[in-house]
């Protein structure tokens, strides 16, 4: 056959036109335990007990301790660094001295839900129903007439906490939202999408049979039973943090099976492949290999488990220390500032069915085209947005290329349509390389999102060819 002439320009086909029998399968069973991981974590605090056990399972030891004794980290030490439960920040040391800089990986791992009120418990019309306040970019309609879940625990004055999961399991009961029929719907119809159903009337159907004749009969039988079940009364959930999401596992989509419908994609397939990729790492890597996966990004990254906190700093600062015969904070500084990132986390994939929101000319990120690089992310005129350097752009072109990890470009929807943000700007104020890379999605936030295994399993080759 004759050479093909260079035409210069970019060609993308479906990524699966270029896998083999053997690759496709270790695509689909890397996706079946990514889909068995999504369907048992549903919360932030679940993801850093899950990731805790994949970590001690391949080698990663508690950092803590080690902090506590003043012990020295050296090259291939694997270990691991819990933040209030809920942040999780695993590290590889690696042959090159620390202060060379860190090769770093950051997702999130808290998804949008509908947390309980302090006094979520009250009775009305004869049922017992949930209070909540919705966390994160929310769509209400979307959250009504689904099965839910409620994860979370209850923190108790006696300093014990009790852990609550409800609605996952067959033969567990579910929670739901009730919504009007269509017969009555006229009003509520003729409302705009945004307000149709309101924040305030997300109440959640969780009980109708009384404990005996009187008022407030339902509500009390549901305390009974808290209490019975739990060891719980109704001033314990006011030191609660109870989630109500989507019951039951994620599911393969499609005939072929090449996708992946599931509550919480964002940002899990990112957190995923990151843990994978840092755990699964054989040999010791040259630079300090690092995944971080944070709580409250959806809220914008507030609190002390989000990324605007110091927590990533001082995880730093301690393993710095650690690895160093004279800590300073110069050799921190300079640490970070030598370190490169891959803000992992998930970007909107061009939809056939709203194609007027996507950048045009192939700037939107395609289903099965791989993983997704987004140079800058933002709203209106790019504000907000790390943007990252094209020198970096290209050395991770080189990376990913010579890697054979198939990769595309990325933006937020079409120039003023909306946008969005992610945690990248946060780690470039160290002065650190930052771009965003993660994982295309289709209805994003709704409670059961979509995305494809060709693109998720790139993800996982690309993370781990950056940490390598
Ligand atoms: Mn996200
Ligand atoms: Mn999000």
């Amino acid at each position: 056959m004759a050479k093909k002439k260079p035409t210069y320009e970019i060609e993308q086909e479906n990524g699966w036109l270029g896998t083999n029998a053997k690759e496709r399968k270790q695509i689909f069973s890397f996706c079946e335990n990514y889909r068995q991981f999504i369907s048992t974590v549903k919360t932030e605090r679940q993801a850093n007990d899950e990731g805790v056990r994949l970590a001690e399972a391949h080698g990663f030891t508690d950092l803590a301790p080690r902090i506590a004794a003043g012990e020295r980290l050296k090259a291939g030490d694997k270990v691991y660094f819990s933040v209030g439960g809920k942040t999780l920040i695993l590290a590889h040391i690696g042959t090159r001295p620390i202060v060379e800089g860190l090769r770093l990986i950051g997702g999130h791992t808290d998804s949008p839900r509908l947390d309980l009120k302090p006094r979520p418990l009250y009775e009305e019309g004869g049922m017992a129903l949930l209070d909540t306040h919705y966390y994160g970019g929310v769509r209400k309609y979307q959250w009504v007439t689904t099965p839910l879940a409620i994860h979370g625990v209850v923190a108790k004055k006696d300093g014990t906490s009790v852990s609550i999961s409800i609605g996952e399991n067959a033969d567990e009961p579910v929670f739901c939202i009730t919504d009007l029929l269509p017969h009555l719907a006229k009003e509520q119809s003729d409302r705009k999408l945004g307000v149709a159903i309101t924040g305030e009337g997300l109440n959640v159907l969780c009980g109708s049979m009384p404990a005996g004749k009187g008022t407030q009969q339902i509500k009390r039988a549901i305390l009974e039973k808290l209490h019975a079940d739990y060891g719980i009364d109704e001033w314990d959930l006011t030191s609660a943090e109870l989630e109500i999401v989507p019951a039951g596992p994620a599911r393969d989509l499609g005939f072929d099976r090449s996708m992946l419908l599931g509550y919480g994609h964002d940002d899990r397939a990112s957190a995923y492949p990151a843990i994978r990729a840092i755990v699964d790492q054989d040999e010791t890597p040259e630079y300090t290999a690092m995944v971080l996966l944070c709580d409250k990004e959806e809220i914008g990254s507030v609190g002390s488990t989000g990324m605007n906190s110091f927590l990533f700093e001082n995880a730093a600062a301690e393993i710095v220390n650690l690895c160093t015969e004279d800590y300073s904070d110069l050799i921190l500084r300079r640490t970070l500032r030598n370190s490169k990132m891959l803000s992992a986390d998930v970007n909107a994939l061009h939809d056939p069915n709203y194609p007027e929101v996507s950048s045009p000319n192939k700037n939107m990120a395609q289903l099965n085209h791989g993983v997704v690089m987004t140079k800058y992310v933002g709203a209106r005129g790019k504000s907000g947005s790390n943007d990252a350097h094209a020198e970096y752009v290209a050395e991770l072109r080189a990376l990913f290329d010579d890697a054979g990890v198939t990769w595309q470009t990325g933006e937020i929807g079409k120039v003023d349509q909306g946008g969005g943000g992610t945690i990248a700007y946060m780690l470039a104020r160290y002065e650190m390389d930052v771009i965003d890379c993660g994982v295309g999605v289709m209805s994003m936030h709704a409670p059961m999102e979509v995305v494809g295994k060709f693109d998720l399993y790139m993800a996982y080759r690309g993370f781990s060819a950056f940490l390598a």
